[in-house]
């Protein structure tokens, strides 16, 4: 998992996709340690096997007492759901929370190189209409978006400006992508570097999305590629634990 992202040659950045394919199969390694420790969590309780002695509910057939397992309303057990519940939404949520801030918190120990890739090839998610209908429904991010970066006309200009940056995103990026530019950059150089938008200060804005070789924050990248991987995967798992015990 070190060196996660790295500068900006054609052989490192093949080493690169390597090192993130690395990282993505060992997912399923972090998936398991996430949900094996939201697992200690809530076992701190969950009532111990004596409870289905006093249980007055009759032909109860549940032999597993696990989380999942489909208990009667009046049952200990189904308080131990509710429970879970309760915690995952509330104590668990702000210890994620601080966990998330603590990773965004660590970006602050480094500083931009000032190359410029962000601001030549800006990526989205979303097409320039489909940003600009979010930020008419309130979306800060998309309204913030669309007041700094406009469209490139086609793909292969967008491809020009940054080759490997723009493979690497096709190659492994799985949602369709579109490229994005800021008319204010001269050169390499920010014509309105002091009075730069938020959205130009807090790139980048997600531990998990990858970055332009030449970016300084992949070192930040590095750091945290695991924590917030794991946090990620706990996000998952709640939402999953969500759907099956309302
Ligand atoms: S406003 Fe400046 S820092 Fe922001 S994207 Fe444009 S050129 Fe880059
Ligand atoms: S890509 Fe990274 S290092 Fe380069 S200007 Fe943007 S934030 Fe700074």
């Amino acid at each position: 998992m070190d060196n996660f992202f790295s500068t900006n040659t054609s052989q490192e950045n093949n080493s690169l996709n390597s090192q993130y394919d690395n990282l993505k199969d060992n997912y399923e390694k972090i998936f398991i340690e996430a949900a094996e420790s939201i697992r200690r969590e809530i076992n701190q309780f969950k009532p111990d096997d004596s409870v289905c002695k006093k249980c007055t509910v009759k032909d109860c057939k549940i032999e597993k007492k696990d989380i999942f397992s489909p208990y009667p309303m009046n049952c200990e057990y189904r308080d131990w759901q509710l429970k879970t519940l309760t915690f995952l939404a509330g104590d668990y949520k702000q210890k994620l929370k601080a966990a998330y801030k603590s990773i965004m918190d660590k970006k602050n120990e480094y500083t931009c190189s000032r190359c410029a890739a962000c601001c030549k090839l800006a990526v989205s998610e979303y097409s320039y209409t489909q940003l600009k209908q979010r930020a008419m429904r309130g979306d800060k991010f998309a309204s913030d978006f669309v007041s700094v970066f406009v469209p490139y006309e086609n793909e292969e200009d967008a491809k020009k400006v940054n080759p490997e940056y723009f493979e690497m995103l096709n190659e492994l990026v799985e949602d369709k992508t579109y490229y994005y530019y800021c008319p204010k950059l001269d050169g390499n150089v920010c014509t309105i570097y002091e009075n730069r938008p938020n959205i130009c200060r807090e790139y980048p804005h997600n531990p998990l999305k990858l970055l332009p070789a030449s970016c300084s924050f992949n070192a930040w990248k590095n750091e945290v590629a695991h924590q917030a991987m794991l946090l990620k995967a706990k996000v998952d798992i709640i939402e999953f634990y969500k759907e099956k015990l309302q």
